[in-house]
């Protein structure tokens, strides 16, 4: 089969450790260099923590996984400075049709609404998100030590710290850290060394994914037929990505053959059946898998943490299974960093459980639905199913209850124990817990966007329109409030007398979106993590009330962890 991609390789290098009698100790150790791995170095590495990462490979990952990426991984994926490479090779895209048998029976649009700066979703092979995430591990080398052909083989946890044993062409070295990071994937070997589990459902039912390389006028839309008449009683999705190339997932039913439906001469007539008798292509591609939906009841065991795929795991259904990755780093990196700093208490990484948990729970239920309405378990099932999908062609109550994959959407932590007040008379849609929403700004006379300026440290959004003379009026207080948060910066809608205050950025609202949004009048501001999710709001903020959200965010007011250690910050 003909490849478009060819896989880097990455060059090994003799780890240190195995020159030194000491077992050699770090902050942070990673296991795996994966999306999740990865994305968990260079985000520490922004926040100023050194890790190891250790990977058993030395390349990204081999053929066909991952597609879609969602508008919320892309915004991650900008904070941490990897989003363009991604923008500019992946194929944009927002809308979707549903087909059944063979007539279309609605489309959707993921962003119906302008002033974003990223798309609702791209798409993009993930051996190229991969290549791009250690491009940029690379250029962070003095905090990221990246190590490929280094495969963890034992690992000692206790409450304190964890020691790996890790194997190499040259032998085997052990190296000790504050926290151990675990992206070691769905059937990580790691969480089977500590005799846990990640528990849920496998589904009996087989996918065939065959990636064609064609020139075909196919809209860049998602394309997905219920029972069509080339492919009766199953399902088919089909997906444009870079390079010409195409996805198709045809169902299988549980009783195929995967050696069997792999073989090209079974794959071909599916797809000409499909494409119609004239359509060229090469196919590039083909592999068979089966799904489940599972994650482990806690992602932290002692000191270590459960990333990724290791610890939750949804069927592709959906896309929510590196995009629900990307949230969870999203999430942990801020806290780890800030309680290695000794800027917060260990009670603060509890909270990636709880919130991610949340997270979680919410994919698999997403992509536990979507597969049960896809592959019906029962001739009921089926009756509704398919009357749903005729209703749909009509009536638009019916869309609703269609379910070809709900895509991976922004978790909202709106029950977090870390947020603080809230005023309800502000847009219910950026509620506490809810991640910041993108607008276009200016910004010293150039256009920019809001996003870009959160992110990495908290960040306090300010509509310092006030009337004459009471922007200044309100200037000390907002200087006595960057001082005593030096993990505090203020971005300012507003007079120009307030950018002479440190850490502050005056921003316009260009377009009048950062108002609409948001809500604003003058006084208002919303607080704003680092992850850029929201913290707290007020339509009238005053400097006391700041100051106790951010200590709330960092989880000052939670119960003390149980083996609470305070700033363990250790310099690798
Ligand atoms: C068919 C298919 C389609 C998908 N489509 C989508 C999609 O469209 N969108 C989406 O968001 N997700 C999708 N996913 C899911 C996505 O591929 C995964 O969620 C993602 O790869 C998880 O990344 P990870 O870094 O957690 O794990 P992995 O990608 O599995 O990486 C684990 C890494 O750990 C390394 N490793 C393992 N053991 C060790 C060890 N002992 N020591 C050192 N290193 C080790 C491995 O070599 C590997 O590099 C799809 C998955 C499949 C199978």
């Amino acid at each position: 089969m003909p490849t478009t991609y060819k896989n880097p390789v990455y060059p090994y290098r003799r780890p240190p450790e195995l020159d030194v009698q000491d077992v050699r100790h770090y902050p942070v150790v990673i296991v795996g260099a994966g999306p999740s791995g990865l994305t968990a170095a260079i985000d520490l590495a922004q926040q100023g923590i050194s890790s190891i990462v250790l990977d058993d490979n030395n390349t990204v990952s081999v053929g066909s996984r991952a597609i879609c990426f969602a508008k919320r991984t892309l915004e991650i994926m900008d904070r941490l400075g990897c989003a363009q490479p991604m923008l500019d090779k992946g194929v944009t895209w927002q809308h979707g049709r549903v087909f059944f048998q063979e007539r279309e029976v609605y489309d959707f649009n993921l962003l119906p609404e302008e002033g974003h700066r990223v798309p609702a979703f791209i798409n993009l092979q993930q051996y190229y998100l991969e290549e791009y995430l250690v491009n940029r591990a690379d250029a962070l080398s003095e905090q990221i030590n990246l190590r490929w052909l280094n495969k963890v083989t034992a690992v000692d946890s206790q409450p304190s710290h964890t020691v790996v044993t890790v194997s190499t062409q040259d032998g085997d070295y052990r190296l000790s850290c504050d926290y151990l990071l675990v992206a070691d994937g769905a059937n990580s070997k790691i969480r089977d060394m500590l005799s846990l589990e990640s528990k849920g459902q496998i589904f009996q039912d087989r996918f065939l994914i065959a990636d064609v390389i064609m020139k075909a006028g196919f809209p860049t839309e998602r394309w997905f037929w219920f029972d069509p008449p080339f492919h009766p009683n199953q399902s088919v999705l089909l997906h444009k990505q870079p390079d010409n190339v195409w996805r198709i997932d045809f169902q299988l039913g549980w009783d195929a053959d995967p050696e069997e439906e792999k073989k090209e001469e079974n794959i071909r007539p599916r797809v000409q059946a499909m494409l119609g008798a004239d359509v060229e292509f090469e196919l590039e591609w083909a592999s068979v898998y089966t799904f489940r939906c599972r994650k482990m009841d806690n992602f932290i065991h002692n000191s270590v943490f459960f990333m990724g795929d290791a610890a939750h795991q949804v069927s592709p259904f959906g896309a929510r299974g590196a995009n629900g990755g990307a949230q969870g780093i999203d999430n942990l990196a801020w806290k780890l960093a800030r309680v290695l700093k000794g800027e917060a208490p260990e009670a603060l990484l509890d909270t990636y459980n709880t919130e991610r948990q949340h997270g979680a729970k919410e994919n698999i239920l997403n992509s536990t639905r979507a597969t049960d309405f896809i592959t019906p378990k029962s001739r009921i099932s089926r009756l509704f199913r398919d009357s749903v999908l005729e209703l749909a062609e009509h009536y638009p109550f019916a869309r609703s209850l269609v379910n070809s994959g709900r895509l991976s959407m922004p978790c909202r932590y709106e029950d977090s124990p870390l947020n603080g007040p809230d005023d309800v008379s502000l847009p219910a849609e950026l509620r506490p817990g809810t991640p910041a929403k993108d607008a276009p700004i200016r910004l010293d006379g150039q256009h920019a966007w809001l996003l870009n300026q959160l992110g990495n440290r908290f960040v306090l959004l300010f509509d310092g329109r006030l009337p004459t003379g009471e922007a200044e009026a309100r200037a000390p207080e907002l200087a006595a409030l960057l001082e005593a948060q030096p993990d505090l910066d203020l971005l300012v809608l507003g007079p120009a007398s307030l950018a002479r205050l440190p850490r502050t950025t005056l921003i316009e609202d260009a377009d009048g979106l950062v108002s609409q949004r948001y809500g604003l009048s003058a006084g208002a501001a919303y607080l704003i993590r680092p992850d850029q999710h929201i913290a707290a709001r007020w339509s009238e903020c005053h400097r006391d009330a700041v100051v106790q959200a951010i200590n709330r965010s960092l989880g000052k007011q939670l119960a003390p962890h149980s083996h609470a250690q305070g700033g363990r910050y250790v310099t690798a």
